[in-house]
Order: structure tokens, then sequence, then C-alpha cells
């Protein structure tokens, strides 16, 4: 069989400058290797190659107007990475710093985490290098509309069910699916994270941060502790930051910080959950960076840092991608940090995993940690198919249901492949156990 070097070599011939792309598919690997040395049909059959493959890759010119008539010209795209669980499904990103590679890293991922969540949904990614920021509402709704002129010709309920992430929430939702209904005539299951009143979850919004904390628990539980009490690092102060907050507070823990691409904001008694509330209306209305909040709620501005160096008992990154290193990593281990959780996608670089294993701090990885909002998508593709509302407390129920047999399954899967308690490990060998046996009963195909 070939090594491991050469597989990782090849994909990055395949895909020159596509660093975050390759990482992905080098973690994961580092996991499923020994996998694939106990399985000549997976070798035989080159799963991990064709999963390092996406289905198609398109990308597309996206032309709008500002509010003063100039003509804006960006990039959209949309990654269909693998559909053999279900239709392809991921979120859309708007930010500048969105490339291929960022996509096709993104849309890796989500085919595992989805796979973790047990239900029907394969992996894919997509969004546009538009930057929001400085946006009126005028102009954010002509770059959606502009942007769904192309995208509508590529998903579909049965084909591609996009939903939200980075820069695209709840209004980009509305204003995509009316882009959708106009241009098909058809009020099908396109998009999640739609607003209730037109078929989305009334959980949806609070499920990648409420997620993440019952994950938390879970684990914790595990190793006989508790959140009450724990003081708790977050990076972010968007929809996933402010929610683990939120959550984590109701848990009875003492939210330390938030932060933004500016800096970071240290509260050292704790944020209130109304706190918390005010931020994220603060961020939601364009207030810009959180500098401007610090005195409200008593805590200091430290500009251009990020909380890592914050002693905490927990840290949760919630912003953006490799965004604590090793070097972070290693100041939160001497500052006893005993649990990290990646709320944001491989926010923690490979090398800061591997501090934290090698200290034993207990590790959340974003596929299995993050998984509460696609799940709660997945459910509220169930929900529109079968035209029906369910309210708040049974979604809350449902989630946190999930939220522990995904903890289990990731448990489970590591101890069984002797890793004890790696939830890395874990998470990437259950989901790629499942994904590669559908693989295997389709054919090479
Ligand atoms: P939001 O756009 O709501 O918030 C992103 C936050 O991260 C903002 O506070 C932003 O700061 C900050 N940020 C962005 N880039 C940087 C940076 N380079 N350095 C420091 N801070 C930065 O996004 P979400 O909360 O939805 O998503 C956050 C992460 O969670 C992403 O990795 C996303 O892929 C992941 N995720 C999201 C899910 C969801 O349901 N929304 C589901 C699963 C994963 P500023 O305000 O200054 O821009």
């Amino acid at each position: 069989m070939q090594s491991r070097d050469d597989f990782l070599n090849w994909v990055k011939d395949r895909n020159p400058q596509e660093t975050e792309f390759v990482q992905a598919v080098s973690e994961l690997s580092a996991s499923i290797w020994p996998v694939l040395e106990a399985s000549q049909d997976l070798q035989d059959q080159r799963i991990i190659e064709r999963l390092s493959e996406p289905d198609r890759a398109v990308s597309f010119r996206v032309v709008w107007t500002r509010d003063d008539g100039d003509v804006e010209i960006n990039r959209g795209y949309r990654v269909q990475f693998c559909n053999a669980l279900g239709p392809y499904k991921g979120g859309l990103r708007f930010h500048p710093s969105v490339n291929q590679s960022v996509l096709k890293f993104l849309g890796f991922e989500q085919i595992f985490k989805n796979a973790l969540t047990g239900l029907p949904m394969g992996g894919g990614k997509g969004g546009a290098d538009f930057d929001p920021s400085g946006c009126n509402d005028g102009e954010i709704m002509r770059f959606c509309h502009a942007y769904m002129r192309e995208l509508h010709r590529h998903i579909g309920p049965d084909i591609d069910i996009p939903a939200g992430d980075i820069g695209v929430g709840a209004r980009e939702i509305g204003y995509l699916f009316g882009a959708y209904k106009a241009m098909t005539n058809e009020f099908g299951t396109v998009l999640t994270g739609k607003q209730p009143v037109f078929g989305g979850s009334e959980m949806r919004t609070e499920a990648t941060g409420y997620g993440l904390v019952y994950f938390v628990s879970c684990m914790l539980g595990d190793a006989d502790m508790d959140i009450d009490g724990m003081r708790v690092c977050i990076s972010g102060a968007g929809n996933v930051a402010t929610h683990a907050a939120e959550k984590m507070i109701d848990h009875g823990a003492k939210v330390i910080t938030l932060s933004d691409s500016k800096g970071t904001l240290v509260v050292e008694d704790g944020l209130t959950r109304e706190q918390v509330a005010d931020i994220r209306q603060h961020k939601a209305s364009g207030g810009g960076s959180l500098e401007a909040v610090a005195d409200a709620v008593s805590g200091t501005w430290h500009a251009g840092d990020a909380p890592w160096k914050v002693a905490c008992d927990i840290a949760l990154p919630c912003a953006t991608q490799n965004e604590l290193d090793e070097k972070a990593a290693k100041t939160l281990i001497d500052n006893g940090v005993r649990l990290v959780a990646e709320g944001a996608n491989m926010p923690c670089t490979a090398d800061a995993i591997e501090a934290f294993r090698s200290a034993d701090i207990y590790f959340g990885p974003a596929k299995a940690a993050n998984a509460g909002g696609v799940a709660m998508s997945g459910l509220e593709i169930s929900q529109n198919r079968m035209r029906m509302y369910k309210g708040r407390d049974e979604l809350a129920d449902l989630l946190k249901s999930i939220m522990h047999d995904i903890h289990d399954t990731c448990l489970n899967a590591a101890k069984d492949a002797g890793h004890g308690r790696d939830y890395a490990h874990g998470a990437n060998i259950a989901a790629f156990q499942k994904v590669s046996k559908a693989l295997m009963a389709f054919g090479a195909i």
C-alpha cells in the first residue's frame, strides 16, 4: 500500500496552493490510515483518493450594483463534494477571504460532520469573496439576488441544500430564498436557516452554539466534571460564539471573553446573558468592533489580541479557521485549560491539536462539536418535506439527543481503535467508516 506521505503528495500536486484543503485532508488521513491499512477493499477501491476529489466545483461571476450606481464584480462558488449519504448540504460564506481552497476544506469537513449527525446529508460548501461590511440592506439584497441568479441552476431539494455560514444569516437566507422562489416558481426545500414564518426551524439560529455546549457537557460528564463554575474563553462574537456563550451561562459557567477581527473583550467577572444579547444585537446592526461595548459591560479591550492568553478552564474557538496555533495552545495549557472544543471549522492548527493531545487536554473536534447547526438543518429539511411544524422544546430535545449520540459515536470509535478519549481520531474514524461503506456499495463510480 502507498504511504500516507505519498498520498498527501498526490493531493498537494493535484491542488497546488490549496493549503487549507490539504490541511483538512491531512488531518483526516492521519486518523483513518490504520483503517485503510487493515482493508484491502478500501485500498483497491481508492476510497480516500476518491473522497479527496469533489464531485464538482463551480465558480461564477456575480455582478451587482451599489447604491451610488457603481457596478461591482465578485466571484461566487459552490463546491459539491460528496453526496454518498444524501443531497449535498453545507453553508454559504460571504467574506473577502473566500476562495476555492477554503471552500474545498469546508466542503470536505462537511462530508464527515454530516455523516456523524446520523441524518441523510452529503457534504458541500459555497459562498463568495463578497465583503458585506459597510454594505447597506439594499446592497446586501442585490448581492444575494445576483448570487442566486447563477446558484439556482445548481441546487434543488434532492440535489443540494445550502445554509448560512460567516456573513450569511437569516436576512441573507431570506433574500436568497426569495430569489430562488422567483426564478424557479417553486417553494422547495432548497435552503435551511430560513425564518420560521416561511418554513424555518425555531432553533436553527441557536443550534450550533447550543449544540457545542451540549457536546462539551457530554465530554465533561464522561470525565466526572461539570460546566458549573468553569471559566470559559470564547473567540468570535457572531452566531456560534454568542449562542455558545449564552448556553454556557445557562449552565453556570463564567464567560470571560468574546472577540472579533479587531481584538478581544475581557470581562473578568463574566458576561451576563443580557450583555451577550446586547453584543449580538450590536454586531447584527453593523455596530462594528466589540471595543465600543467594553465600557458598558465593565470589560477591557485588547486590540489585535486573541483570547488565548487569558487563563480559563474551557476554551471555545468560534471565529474562523487556524485562529489557534501551537503557541496559543501551549499558553492555554500552561494556564491550566482542561478542555478545548471547536465551535468554528478547523480553528486549531494541526500543531495546536498535537499540543493538546500531548498534554492530555480533552479536545472536541469541529466535525463533532459544531455539528448541531447542520443537524438542526437536517431536521428543518424533514419538517419541510412533511409540511409540518415543530416547536422549540421538541427541537431542543432532539438537538441534545443528537449531540449526545455524536459524542458517544466518537468516543466509542476512539476507544475501539485504541485511542482512549481522543475525540478527534474517533470522529474521523466513525465518519469515514460510514461514508466509505456507502461508496463501496456504489461500485467504482
Ligand atoms: P459570524 O459571521 O456570525 O461570526 C464570525 C465571527 O468571527 C465574527 O465575530 C468575526 O469578527 C469573527 N472573525 C472572523 N474572521 C476573524 C479573524 N480572522 N480573526 C478573528 N475573528 C474573526 O459567523 P458564524 O458564527 O456563523 O461562524 C463562525 C465559525 O463557525 C465559522 O468557522 C463557521 O464556518 C463555523 N460554523 C458556523 C455554523 C453556523 O451555524 N453558523 C455551523 C458550523 C460551523 P468581525 O465581526 O470583526 O467580522
